[in-house]
Protein backbone atom coordinates (compact mmCIF):
# COMPACT_ATOMS: atom_id res chain seq x y z
CA UNK A 1 0.00 0.00 0.00
CA UNK A 2 2.90 2.83 1.05
CA UNK A 3 4.49 4.42 -1.59
CA UNK A 4 8.50 4.84 -1.36
CA UNK A 5 8.18 7.69 -3.64
CA UNK A 6 5.67 9.49 -5.35
CA UNK A 7 5.92 7.64 -8.43
CA UNK A 8 6.57 4.39 -7.43
CA UNK A 9 2.90 2.86 -7.27
CA UNK A 10 0.01 4.69 -8.98
CA UNK A 11 -1.84 7.15 -7.21
CA UNK A 12 -5.51 5.63 -6.83
CA UNK A 13 -7.80 7.30 -8.67
CA UNK A 14 -10.49 7.94 -6.80
CA UNK A 15 -14.09 9.34 -7.19
CA UNK A 16 -14.07 12.26 -4.19
CA UNK A 17 -17.97 12.17 -3.67
CA UNK A 18 -17.16 13.03 0.55
CA UNK A 19 -17.42 16.46 2.00
CA UNK A 20 -14.25 17.83 0.13
CA UNK A 21 -12.13 17.80 -1.99
CA UNK A 22 -13.89 16.63 -5.10
CA UNK A 23 -12.36 15.75 -8.58
CA UNK A 24 -11.52 18.88 -9.85
CA UNK A 25 -12.28 20.13 -13.14
CA UNK A 26 -9.88 18.61 -15.64
CA UNK A 27 -8.89 22.41 -16.83
CA UNK A 28 -7.90 22.96 -12.79
CA UNK A 29 -6.02 19.52 -12.70
CA UNK A 30 -3.97 20.66 -16.01
CA UNK A 31 -3.36 23.92 -14.79
CA UNK A 32 -1.48 22.41 -12.15
CA UNK A 33 1.22 21.11 -14.59
CA UNK A 34 1.68 24.49 -16.09
CA UNK A 35 5.16 25.97 -15.85
CA UNK A 36 5.53 27.78 -12.64
CA UNK A 37 5.86 31.78 -12.37
CA UNK A 38 7.32 33.80 -10.16
CA UNK A 39 5.19 35.18 -7.33
CA UNK A 40 5.92 38.89 -8.54
CA UNK A 41 6.08 38.01 -12.23
CA UNK A 42 4.10 40.87 -14.08
CA UNK A 43 2.37 36.96 -15.58
CA UNK A 44 1.48 36.46 -12.58
CA UNK A 45 -0.21 39.57 -11.19
CA UNK A 46 -2.31 39.61 -14.39
CA UNK A 47 -3.56 36.52 -13.61
CA UNK A 48 -3.44 36.96 -9.87
CA UNK A 49 -6.01 40.31 -10.59
CA UNK A 50 -8.32 38.24 -13.19
CA UNK A 51 -8.89 35.67 -10.20
CA UNK A 52 -10.04 38.49 -7.71
CA UNK A 53 -12.30 39.68 -10.80
CA UNK A 54 -13.68 36.19 -11.08
CA UNK A 55 -14.22 35.56 -7.69
CA UNK A 56 -16.18 38.97 -7.30
CA UNK A 57 -18.45 37.96 -10.02
CA UNK A 58 -18.69 34.28 -8.32
CA UNK A 59 -19.58 36.06 -4.93
CA UNK A 60 -21.94 38.88 -6.27
CA UNK A 61 -19.58 41.52 -4.91
CA UNK A 62 -18.07 44.64 -5.64
CA UNK A 63 -15.71 44.22 -2.44
CA UNK A 64 -12.46 45.73 -3.58
CA UNK A 65 -10.59 43.55 -0.90
CA UNK A 66 -11.35 40.39 -2.32
CA UNK A 67 -8.49 37.65 -2.39
CA UNK A 68 -7.52 33.92 -2.32
CA UNK A 69 -5.48 33.72 1.02
CA UNK A 70 -3.08 30.92 0.56
CA UNK A 71 -4.41 28.57 2.82
CA UNK A 72 -7.47 25.88 3.12
CA UNK A 73 -11.09 27.77 4.35
CA UNK A 74 -10.81 27.71 7.82
CA UNK A 75 -7.63 30.44 7.72
CA UNK A 76 -10.58 32.38 5.79
CA UNK A 77 -12.52 32.01 8.96
CA UNK A 78 -9.40 32.97 10.99
CA UNK A 79 -8.46 35.85 9.07
CA UNK A 80 -12.23 36.94 9.25
CA UNK A 81 -12.20 36.96 13.18
CA UNK A 82 -8.63 37.75 14.18
CA UNK A 83 -9.39 40.75 11.94
CA UNK A 84 -12.88 42.11 13.07
CA UNK A 85 -12.72 41.14 16.77
CA UNK A 86 -11.54 43.03 19.39
CA UNK A 87 -11.55 41.58 22.89
CA UNK A 88 -15.19 41.59 24.43
CA UNK A 89 -16.94 42.17 21.23
CA UNK A 90 -20.44 40.55 21.24
CA UNK A 91 -20.29 37.90 18.24
CA UNK A 92 -23.69 36.09 17.51
CA UNK A 93 -22.86 32.70 16.33
CA UNK A 94 -25.37 30.78 14.45
CA UNK A 95 -24.53 27.41 15.10
CA UNK A 96 -26.35 24.10 13.23
CA UNK A 97 -23.56 22.22 12.38
CA UNK A 98 -19.39 21.05 12.90
CA UNK A 99 -18.78 24.64 11.51
CA UNK A 100 -21.21 27.01 13.34
CA UNK A 101 -19.52 25.13 16.49
CA UNK A 102 -15.62 25.60 14.71
CA UNK A 103 -17.08 29.76 14.70
CA UNK A 104 -17.90 29.77 18.22
CA UNK A 105 -14.15 28.23 18.61
CA UNK A 106 -12.18 30.89 16.70
CA UNK A 107 -13.84 33.74 17.65
CA UNK A 108 -13.55 32.65 21.39
CA UNK A 109 -9.93 32.49 21.21
CA UNK A 110 -9.77 36.29 19.24
CA UNK A 111 -11.14 37.47 22.46
CA UNK A 112 -15.60 37.19 21.40
CA UNK A 113 -18.01 37.61 23.97
CA UNK A 114 -19.89 34.58 21.91
CA UNK A 115 -23.44 34.56 21.71
CA UNK A 116 -24.71 31.20 20.54
CA UNK A 117 -27.82 30.30 18.94
CA UNK A 118 -28.25 26.47 18.86
CA UNK A 119 -30.46 24.93 16.64
CA UNK A 120 -30.44 21.32 15.87
CA UNK A 121 -28.54 19.28 13.48
CA UNK A 122 -30.32 19.19 10.08
CA UNK A 123 -32.10 22.05 10.51
CA UNK A 124 -31.09 25.52 8.95
CA UNK A 125 -30.46 28.85 10.79
CA UNK A 126 -33.56 30.16 12.24
CA UNK A 127 -33.34 33.97 11.59
CA UNK A 128 -35.65 35.42 13.76
CA UNK A 129 -33.92 33.42 17.24
CA UNK A 130 -30.44 35.00 15.75
CA UNK A 131 -31.16 38.35 15.48
CA UNK A 132 -33.30 38.85 18.49
CA UNK A 133 -30.47 36.94 20.49
CA UNK A 134 -28.88 39.60 21.63
CA UNK A 135 -29.55 43.51 21.38
CA UNK A 136 -26.59 45.01 19.52
CA UNK A 137 -24.13 42.53 18.59
CA UNK A 138 -20.88 44.00 16.98
CA UNK A 139 -21.10 40.51 14.32
CA UNK A 140 -23.25 38.23 13.30
CA UNK A 141 -21.69 34.83 11.95
CA UNK A 142 -23.83 31.83 10.09
CA UNK A 143 -22.52 29.32 7.73
CA UNK A 144 -24.53 29.90 4.26
CA UNK A 145 -24.16 25.86 3.59
CA UNK A 146 -23.52 23.91 6.46
CA UNK A 147 -21.04 20.39 5.12
CA UNK A 148 -21.56 18.69 7.97
CA UNK A 149 -25.37 18.35 8.20
CA UNK A 150 -26.38 19.04 4.35
CA UNK A 151 -28.29 22.34 5.03
CA UNK A 152 -28.51 25.64 3.60
CA UNK A 153 -29.74 28.79 5.73
CA UNK A 154 -30.81 31.76 4.16
CA UNK A 155 -27.88 34.87 4.52
CA UNK A 156 -30.41 37.07 3.19
CA UNK A 157 -32.78 37.11 5.82
CA UNK A 158 -29.94 38.07 8.05
CA UNK A 159 -28.36 40.49 6.57
CA UNK A 160 -32.12 41.93 6.40
CA UNK A 161 -32.56 42.40 10.17
CA UNK A 162 -28.36 42.72 11.05
CA UNK A 163 -28.82 46.49 12.07
CA UNK A 164 -25.19 48.16 12.69
CA UNK A 165 -23.41 44.58 13.29
CA UNK A 166 -21.13 43.31 10.57
CA UNK A 167 -22.65 39.98 8.89
CA UNK A 168 -20.01 37.33 8.33
CA UNK A 169 -20.95 34.44 6.04
CA UNK A 170 -19.38 30.74 5.71
CA UNK A 171 -19.16 30.47 1.46
CA UNK A 172 -16.84 27.68 1.58
CA UNK A 173 -19.45 24.83 -0.02
CA UNK A 174 -21.48 27.18 -1.05
CA UNK A 175 -18.96 29.31 -3.73
CA UNK A 176 -19.19 27.90 -7.12
CA UNK A 177 -22.63 25.37 -6.70
CA UNK A 178 -24.86 27.94 -5.84
CA UNK A 179 -26.15 31.35 -6.80
CA UNK A 180 -24.59 33.75 -4.15
CA UNK A 181 -24.99 37.26 -3.43
CA UNK A 182 -22.69 39.29 -0.99
CA UNK A 183 -23.33 42.77 -1.72
CA UNK A 184 -27.18 42.09 -2.16
CA UNK A 185 -27.36 40.00 0.81
CA UNK A 186 -26.01 42.48 3.16
CA UNK A 187 -22.82 40.25 3.95
CA UNK A 188 -19.77 42.13 5.11
CA UNK A 189 -17.29 39.49 4.90
CA UNK A 190 -17.25 35.99 3.65
CA UNK A 191 -14.88 33.22 3.15
CA UNK A 192 -14.68 30.43 0.88
CA UNK A 193 -12.75 27.32 -0.21
CA UNK A 194 -10.78 26.07 -2.96
CA UNK A 195 -11.68 22.23 -3.60
CA UNK A 196 -15.62 22.14 -2.96
CA UNK A 197 -17.79 23.50 -6.07
CA UNK A 198 -15.23 25.09 -7.55
CA UNK A 199 -13.37 22.04 -8.13
CA UNK A 200 -10.12 23.34 -7.61
CA UNK A 201 -7.32 20.89 -5.30
CA UNK A 202 -7.54 22.35 -1.63
CA UNK A 203 -5.04 25.39 -0.64
CA UNK A 204 -6.68 28.57 -0.88
CA UNK A 205 -9.22 30.50 0.69
CA UNK A 206 -11.27 33.26 -1.21
CA UNK A 207 -11.99 35.68 1.12
CA UNK A 208 -13.41 39.34 0.69
CA UNK A 209 -14.88 42.22 2.89
CA UNK A 210 -16.42 45.43 2.12
CA UNK A 211 -15.44 48.78 3.33
CA UNK A 212 -17.25 48.95 6.17
CA UNK A 213 -16.19 45.76 8.01
CA UNK A 214 -12.66 46.97 7.23
CA UNK A 215 -12.91 50.20 8.72
CA UNK A 216 -13.71 48.39 12.12
CA UNK A 217 -11.14 45.88 11.32
CA UNK A 218 -8.31 45.75 14.49
CA UNK A 219 -5.62 47.73 13.61
CA UNK A 220 -2.75 45.07 14.37
CA UNK A 221 -4.30 41.99 14.89
CA UNK A 222 -2.84 38.78 16.65
CA UNK A 223 -2.34 36.96 13.59
CA UNK A 224 0.27 38.58 11.29
CA UNK A 225 0.00 36.40 8.42
CA UNK A 226 -3.79 36.51 8.02
CA UNK A 227 -3.71 40.54 8.69
CA UNK A 228 -5.62 42.26 5.75
CA UNK A 229 -3.86 45.24 6.39
CA UNK A 230 -0.98 43.73 5.17
CA UNK A 231 -2.70 41.68 2.63
CA UNK A 232 -4.34 44.93 0.83
CA UNK A 233 -1.19 45.66 -0.73
CA UNK A 234 -0.23 41.82 -1.13
CA UNK A 235 -3.30 41.13 -4.15
CA UNK A 236 -2.55 44.12 -6.11
CA UNK A 237 -6.33 44.90 -7.47
CA UNK A 238 -7.25 45.85 -3.69
CA UNK A 239 -5.37 48.79 -3.11
CA UNK A 240 -4.64 50.23 -6.71
CA UNK A 241 -0.95 50.42 -6.03
CA UNK A 242 2.41 48.46 -6.46
CA UNK A 243 2.10 44.99 -5.47
CA UNK A 244 4.22 44.18 -2.48
CA UNK A 245 5.74 41.27 -1.01
CA UNK A 246 3.70 40.15 1.95
CA UNK A 247 4.37 36.29 1.67
CA UNK A 248 5.29 33.99 -1.44
CA UNK A 249 1.94 33.45 -3.25
CA UNK A 250 1.80 29.59 -4.23
CA UNK A 251 1.31 31.04 -7.89
CA UNK A 252 0.90 27.57 -9.38
CA UNK A 253 -2.56 26.90 -7.17
CA UNK A 254 -3.64 30.66 -7.58
CA UNK A 255 -2.95 29.30 -11.65
CA UNK A 256 -4.93 26.10 -11.29
CA UNK A 257 -7.68 28.61 -9.35
CA UNK A 258 -7.94 30.80 -12.11
CA UNK A 259 -8.84 27.50 -14.95
CA UNK A 260 -11.13 26.43 -12.14
CA UNK A 261 -13.00 29.75 -12.29
CA UNK A 262 -12.57 29.86 -16.20
CA UNK A 263 -14.18 26.54 -16.61
CA UNK A 264 -17.30 27.66 -14.28
CA UNK A 265 -17.59 31.44 -16.19
CA UNK A 266 -17.25 29.27 -19.48
CA UNK A 267 -20.54 26.96 -18.42
CA UNK A 268 -22.37 29.85 -16.96
CA UNK A 269 -22.83 30.22 -13.49
CA UNK A 270 -26.67 29.60 -13.74
CA UNK A 271 -26.08 26.53 -15.77
CA UNK A 272 -23.30 25.35 -13.20
CA UNK A 273 -25.59 25.65 -10.45
CA UNK A 274 -28.24 24.08 -12.59
CA UNK A 275 -26.09 21.03 -13.07
CA UNK A 276 -25.55 20.97 -9.34
CA UNK A 277 -29.41 20.95 -8.17
CA UNK A 278 -29.85 18.46 -10.68
CA UNK A 279 -27.58 15.55 -9.34
CA UNK A 280 -28.47 16.57 -5.89
CA UNK A 281 -32.50 16.47 -6.63
CA UNK A 282 -31.76 13.17 -8.65
CA UNK A 283 -29.36 11.82 -5.97
CA UNK A 284 -31.94 12.59 -3.34
CA UNK A 285 -34.77 10.98 -5.07
CA UNK A 286 -32.55 8.19 -5.77
CA UNK A 287 -32.01 7.34 -2.19
CA UNK A 288 -35.30 7.66 -0.79
CA UNK A 289 -36.23 4.89 -3.69
CA UNK A 290 -33.97 2.76 -2.39
CA UNK A 291 -35.91 3.03 1.48
CA UNK A 292 -33.23 5.51 2.61
CA UNK A 293 -34.00 7.74 4.98
CA UNK A 294 -32.52 11.90 4.06
CA UNK A 295 -31.21 13.87 6.71
CA UNK A 296 -31.12 17.50 6.32
CA UNK A 297 -34.66 18.67 6.87
CA UNK A 298 -36.93 18.89 3.69
CA UNK A 299 -36.78 22.51 1.50
CA UNK A 300 -33.41 23.42 3.12
CA UNK A 301 -31.32 20.20 1.66
CA UNK A 302 -28.41 21.22 -0.32
CA UNK A 303 -28.21 19.48 -3.88
CA UNK A 304 -23.84 19.16 -3.57
CA UNK A 305 -24.25 17.66 -0.49
CA UNK A 306 -26.31 15.17 0.45
CA UNK A 307 -26.80 13.75 4.36
CA UNK A 308 -28.51 10.41 4.18
CA UNK A 309 -29.36 8.01 7.48
CA UNK A 310 -27.13 4.79 7.54
CA UNK A 311 -30.02 2.17 8.07
CA UNK A 312 -30.43 0.09 11.26
CA UNK A 313 -28.30 -3.09 11.40
CA UNK A 314 -25.96 -1.46 9.22
CA UNK A 315 -21.96 -0.96 9.44
CA UNK A 316 -21.34 2.90 8.23
CA UNK A 317 -17.52 2.82 8.08
CA UNK A 318 -17.73 -1.04 6.60
CA UNK A 319 -19.78 0.32 3.79
CA UNK A 320 -17.41 3.31 2.92
CA UNK A 321 -14.47 1.16 2.99
CA UNK A 322 -16.00 -1.40 0.32
CA UNK A 323 -16.52 1.28 -1.68
CA UNK A 324 -13.45 2.64 -1.31
CA UNK A 325 -11.48 -0.45 -1.97
CA UNK A 326 -13.97 -2.22 -4.20
CA UNK A 327 -15.34 0.88 -6.23
CA UNK A 328 -11.88 3.55 -5.58
CA UNK A 329 -15.06 5.95 -4.15
CA UNK A 330 -14.64 7.98 -1.46
CA UNK A 331 -18.02 9.17 0.56
CA UNK A 332 -17.46 11.08 3.40
CA UNK A 333 -18.77 9.53 7.04
CA UNK A 334 -20.93 12.28 9.58
CA UNK A 335 -19.11 14.38 12.10
CA UNK A 336 -18.80 13.95 16.14
CA UNK A 337 -21.75 12.15 17.33
CA UNK A 338 -23.00 11.49 14.05
CA UNK A 339 -19.64 9.57 12.56
CA UNK A 340 -21.84 6.18 12.68
CA UNK A 341 -25.88 7.73 11.60
CA UNK A 342 -25.32 9.20 8.43
CA UNK A 343 -23.08 9.48 5.74
CA UNK A 344 -22.26 12.50 3.67
CA UNK A 345 -22.03 12.23 -0.75
CA UNK A 346 -20.84 15.33 -2.14
CA UNK A 347 -21.70 16.13 -5.83
CA UNK A 348 -19.75 18.92 -6.50
CA UNK A 349 -17.97 21.25 -9.34
CA UNK A 350 -17.08 18.75 -11.72
CA UNK A 351 -18.92 15.35 -10.30
CA UNK A 352 -22.33 17.00 -10.13
CA UNK A 353 -23.49 15.18 -13.09
CA UNK A 354 -26.61 12.53 -14.11
CA UNK A 355 -23.83 9.91 -14.94
CA UNK A 356 -21.85 10.15 -10.85
CA UNK A 357 -25.35 9.97 -9.49
CA UNK A 358 -26.30 7.03 -11.45
CA UNK A 359 -23.23 5.23 -10.54
CA UNK A 360 -22.96 5.75 -6.55
CA UNK A 361 -26.92 5.09 -6.22
CA UNK A 362 -25.89 1.52 -7.72
CA UNK A 363 -22.44 1.31 -5.77
CA UNK A 364 -24.49 2.37 -2.54
CA UNK A 365 -26.71 -0.32 -2.51
CA UNK A 366 -24.12 -2.79 -3.53
CA UNK A 367 -22.00 -1.81 -0.78
CA UNK A 368 -25.11 -1.57 2.12
CA UNK A 369 -25.88 -5.68 0.59
CA UNK A 370 -22.34 -6.84 0.45
CA UNK A 371 -20.57 -5.27 3.48
CA UNK A 372 -23.17 -3.69 5.68
C1 LIG B 1 -14.69 22.48 4.44
C2 LIG B 1 -15.35 23.56 5.21
C3 LIG B 1 -14.62 24.46 6.02
C4 LIG B 1 -13.16 24.32 6.30
O1 LIG B 1 -12.38 24.40 5.19
P1 LIG B 1 -10.96 23.68 5.13
O2 LIG B 1 -10.57 23.90 3.71
O3 LIG B 1 -11.19 22.24 5.47
O4 LIG B 1 -10.07 24.35 6.09
C5 LIG B 1 -15.30 25.49 6.63
N1 LIG B 1 -16.64 25.63 6.48
C6 LIG B 1 -17.37 24.78 5.74
C7 LIG B 1 -18.83 24.99 5.59
C8 LIG B 1 -16.74 23.72 5.08
O5 LIG B 1 -17.46 22.86 4.35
Amino acid sequence: MSASTAFSTPVPNRRLFGPGPCNPYPEAQLALGLPLLGHLDPEFITRMDAVCDQLRRVWGTENARTLPLSATGSAGMEAAFVNTVHPGDVVVVAVNGLFGERMVEVASRHGAEVVRVDHDYGQPVDAERVLSAHPNPQMICAVHAETSTGVVSDIAALGAGKGDALLLADCVTSIGGMEINLDEWGVDLAYAGSQKCLGVPPGLAPFTINDRAFERRVEKPANWYLDLGLLGGYAVGATGGQRTYHHTAPTGMVIALQAGLDRIEAEGLEKVYARHAAAGKMLQDGLEEMGLELFAAEGHRLAQLTTVRVPDGVDAAAVRSFLLDEYDTEIGAGTGEYAQKIWRIGLMGHNATEANVTFILAALKRAIEVAG
